[in-house]
């Protein structure tokens, strides 16, 4: 079975649609949370997202937040200013799915979390150090994460325990034999310097795995951002990819 794993899309339908047009065919979908947050199309994304075929999606912080189940002080400034224009813009459809949605999901093969599977809503995995600390608390092969908006490759080598962290090629066909923490990277806001929209696709049987990049119209998902008076530094770092 081919999965399109995706996360952070961030309400950038403009990401989320070229994403879709770039991938030829998958049979599920594995999103890793935050649909919603900072972007200008919360209510079409997740419309998008929650037709996708064999679709599991875990909730991530943004999500979570847009819910009220979390005090939203934890957030900076402007992400409490996208939040409060996203409680007030969220329809009781886009309330309801979110709502169905769980933290964590244990498949046959992989785990689910959008932070960790230590904590999975909130924690950063954003080197080898706190990765390394969270392979007890996931008892699949693979664990998919996403939240730090950064694809990368973190493998626990089973006989000498020696850890394995590194930025995926673009494009390249990767297989494991360890266990494996794998982040796709985001969708909608890539916070590693490169602005185009980023996405993996992992094969159940195979155990390969692929992170793809795709262009996208950035200057239009911009261009809504300022029209529905969203922070503009939301705008602004898309093109920059940070
Ligand atoms: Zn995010």
């Amino acid at each position: 079975m081919n999965v399109l794993v995706i996360s952070d899309i961030h309400a950038n339908l403009d990401a989320l649609t070229a994403v879709l047009k770039d991938v030829q065919d998958f049979d599920a979908v594995w999103c890793l949370g935050d649909i919603i947050g900072y972007g200008p199309e919360p209510n079409e994304c997740i419309q998008v997202v929650k037709n996708l075929p064999g679709l599991v999606c875990v909730l991530g912080n943004h999500d979570t937040a847009a819910l009220g189940r979390i005090n939203t002080l934890l957030f900076n400034q402007e992400a409490q200013q996208s939040m409060t224009w996203l409680k007030a813009n969220l329809t009781d459809e886009s309330i309801n799915f979110l709502e169905s949605i769980h933290e964590k999901e244990v498949l046959d093969v992989a785990t689910l979390v959008h932070g960790s599977p230590f904590n999975p809503v909130w924690e950063y995995i954003l080197d080898p150090y706190i990765a390394k600390g969270n392979f007890q608390h996931f008892s699949t092969q693979f664990c998919f994460v996403g939240h730090t908006h950064q694809p990368i490759i973190c493998s626990l080598k089973k006989d000498n325990q020696q850890l394995i962290w590194k930025q995926p090629k673009f494009g390249f066909e990767y297989i494991f034999e360890d266990k494996t923490i794998l982040n796709p990277g985001s969708v909608g806001q890539p916070r590693d310097y490169d602005p185009r929209a980023s996405y993996g696709i992992f094969n159940t049987e195979t155990k390969s795995w692929t992170v793809n990049r795709v262009e996208y119209d950035i200057p239009k998902a911009q261009d809504k951002i300022i029209k529905k008076k969203l922070p503009t530094r939301h705008a602004q770092r898309l093109s920059g990819g940070w």
